[in-house]
């Protein structure tokens, strides 16, 4: 698999921008190179642009090589950059499974780039040959959800592996959801395959989403050109040393999924008490989606219970499908009091 070759002219032939912290990296005494304001306040330097010992200590939990680790302004700035970097505007096109997340479509279209949607089977499942089928000469990248959003499953593992060793381009599998499910993550298969692209985020199950950190993981090749592409100091060090610090707390990570999968159990139990409630499918993340009768009427009675859940009425295959993030235990046992008395 040739990573070049699909890459666009401008980007390949690309020099990128060096920052001051690129052309000197290591221990000095005295830096006058940057035009800094030497008084230390303490945030006066730039931060290292490629995040060197965040990387380290991520590479270590996921067991993958530092330079196989872009790390972005949430996982939607990868999800960006690797448009621009293979995708020619009004050219190239991309190929997507439907329903999934919204911000592949929004970054296809910002770029100008037509994004093909393939529809999942009825109960979410995915087909490779239909996302395959999809594909021609111009597709450049693929995307796929895994737990899928806003469906809650995890795709089949086989049906994703016929896609990437099945396609010329690049195939991202995004693992937002990943701490949530019991299937294992693509990341063992970086090696493998050159044209996978995976993306995690401490947004979710870490509890950062304000912080903005995300995750992408690929071969030395693609990372290279993420890195070429992002902003240079994309991460500022009040992030950075953040993350860093929460990595240190793994295990408080582990007992909050725990406690989320214990509370999603509860709050599918207790909807399955409901009798009005059509389906509750099932849910390899950390949200339920849930399909009722008028989900537009059922949406604003709980907003006028100061309670509020994701409508997906209007998304393919979930209508009448409401998304319900598990939240803690009072919140849950809230929801569903007032879910019981409408
Ligand atoms: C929430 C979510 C993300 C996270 O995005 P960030 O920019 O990292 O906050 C990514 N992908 C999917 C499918 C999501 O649901």
């Amino acid at each position: 698999m040739d990573i070049t070759s699909i890459v666009r002219k401008n980007i390949r032939e690309l020099k990128p921008y060096s920052c001051a912290r690129n052309e000197f990296k290591g221990e000095a005494s005295v830096y006058l190179d940057a035009n800094e304001n030497p008084m230390n306040a303490p945030y006066n330097r730039y931060p290292d642009p490629l995040q060197g010992e965040l990387k380290a200590k991520i590479a270590k939990i996921k067991s993958v090589r530092a330079s196989q680790i872009m790390l972005g302004v949430g996982s939607d700035e990868p999800i960006d950059l690797l448009i621009r970097i293979f995708c020619e505007p009004r050219a190239d096109n991309i190929v997507a499974i439907d329903p999934t997340y919204g911000m592949y479509q929004v970054c296809a279209d910002i770029n100008d780039v037509a994004y093909r949607k393939v529809l999942l089977n009825e109960d979410f499942s995915l087909d490779a040959d239909l996302v395959l089928a999809a594909t021609d000469a111009h597709t450049k990248l693929i995307f796929l959800c895994s737990p899928n959003n806003p469906t809650g499953n995890s795709l089949d593992r086989e049906e994703i592996r016929k896609i990437i060793s099945g396609f010329k381009g690049i195939v991202i599998v995004d693992e937002a959801y990943i701490d949530f499910s019991l299937e294992p993550s693509w990341l063992t298969e970086l090696d493998t395959y050159l044209n996978l692209v995976v993306l995690q985020t401490f947004s979710k199950a870490w509890g950062l989403a304000s912080v903005r950190c995300g995750m992408a993981f690929a071969s030395e090749e693609v990372i290279g050109y993420l890195n070429n592409v992002k902003y240079p100091y994309n991460l500022n060090l009040l992030t950075q040393e953040f993350v860093s610090e929460q990595l240190d707390h793994e295990s408080r990570k582990s007992e909050w999924v725990k406690m989320l999968l214990e509370q999603r159990t509860f709050l599918q139990e207790q909807l399955e008490t409901i009798s009005w409630i059509e389906k509750i499918y099932p849910s390899d993340a950390n949200f339920l989606l849930v399909k009722v009768p008028d989900a537009n009427l059922i949406y604003n009675q709980l907003v006028d219970k100061g309670i509020i859940v994701r409508n997906r009425n209007k998304i393919s295959l979930c209508l009448g499908c409401l998304r319900i993030t598990v939240g803690t235990e009072v919140e849950n046992v809230t929801f569903i009091n007032e879910l019981k008395q409408l």
